[in-house]
């Protein structure tokens, strides 16, 4: 596997590929990398002849009272796993690779897609995964992207990115991986404490109670998330930040379950944010 650090190393390589006709794939990451990831990495690998996976820790996504400093990093287990799953090449920018001196752009998807979960809690975050994966998008001209749906606004967020600035790139979001018990992947899972991680997957029996409920015939979202909030609260451990029921398309506030929703939930385990979300189909009795 080639490691690249530079923009123009990259778009070059790319050139040369699509010369040859050759299909790209790219795989976004942060690093400190999880079988979700490699997930990600195996599903561009069926379908490119091709794959680049990025590790870059976007300053820009970050606000100011967020874990920046503190993200988990593992740069030499990375590489090892990305090799192992079929990347090409681990595309691995620094920040002033990234950022030159200067740097004063940005893309922004506005209106209902980012108006409620993480938006208004992360406010520039958005904008910054927008802004990076556009520069990524240029660098690595790939042909599809692959993305976690366990960041299900986020990849709602570059689908629309997508189409609204034609970048012709297919845009495929892959299912969340879990631990045994249930907890999603995350690189954020290595902060926890013994005790925070033995509490963490309550989110995931929260979504799965709010699942059921619905199937068993909830129709009221308030209803689902009483349901889903008494699960949570069994685990004091947890501070919840929100716990929302939105159309899992426009990620829109619904009135009735019906079609298809996402129940998702963030929450703090000690300085550690945690995600996590579920979709479903309600309304089909
Ligand atoms: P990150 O390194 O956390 O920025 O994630 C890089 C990509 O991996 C994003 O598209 C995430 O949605 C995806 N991802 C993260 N965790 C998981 C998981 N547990 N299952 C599947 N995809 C994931």
């Amino acid at each position: 596997m080639k490691i690249v650090r530079t923009v123009t190393g990259m778009s070059a390589l790319a050139e040369r590929w699509r010369k040859r006709s050759f299909r790209i794939g790219l795989v976004p990451t942060m690093g400190a990398l999880h079988a979700g990831h490699v997930s990600l990495v195996r599903a561009a690998s069926r379908e490119c002849d091709r794959v680049v996976a990025s590790i870059f820790v976007n300053p820009l996504q970050f606000g100011p009272a967020e874990d920046l400093a503190r993200y988990p990093r593992s740069p030499v287990r990375d590489r090892a796993a990305l090799a192992r799953a079929g990347a090409d090449v681990l595309f691995a920018p620094s920040a002033a690779e990234m950022y030159p001196a200067g740097f004063s752009t940005a893309v922004e998807v506005t209106g209902p897609l980012v108006a409620r979960l993480c938006g208004p809690r992360r406010p520039g975050h958005f904008r910054g995964v927008a802004t990076v994966v556009t520069k990524l998008f240029h660098a690595v001209r790939p042909h599809a992207a692959w993305f976690g749906r366990k960041d299900a606004q986020q990849a709602a967020v570059i689908l629309r990115m997508t189409r609204d600035l034609s970048f012709g790139i297919r845009i495929l979001v892959v299912p969340t991986v879990r631990e045994r018990d249930g907890l999603a992947m995350s690189s954020r899972n290595a902060c926890l404490s013994a005790r925070d991680r033995r509490a963490a997957p309550v989110l995931a029996r929260a979504l799965r109670a709010g699942r059921d409920a619905i199937r068993a015939g909830a129709r009221r979202p308030a209803a689902v998330r009483s349901v889903m909030r008494k699960v949570l609260a069994a685990e004091p451990r947890v501070r919840v930040q929100y716990l929302e029921i939105v159309n899992a398309e426009t990620l829109e506030p619904i009135g009735k379950l019906r079609g298809r929703v996402l129940l998702a939930v963030a929450a703090y385990l000690g300085g550690t944010r945690l995600i996590d979300n579920l979709t479903m189909r309600a309304g089909h009795r």
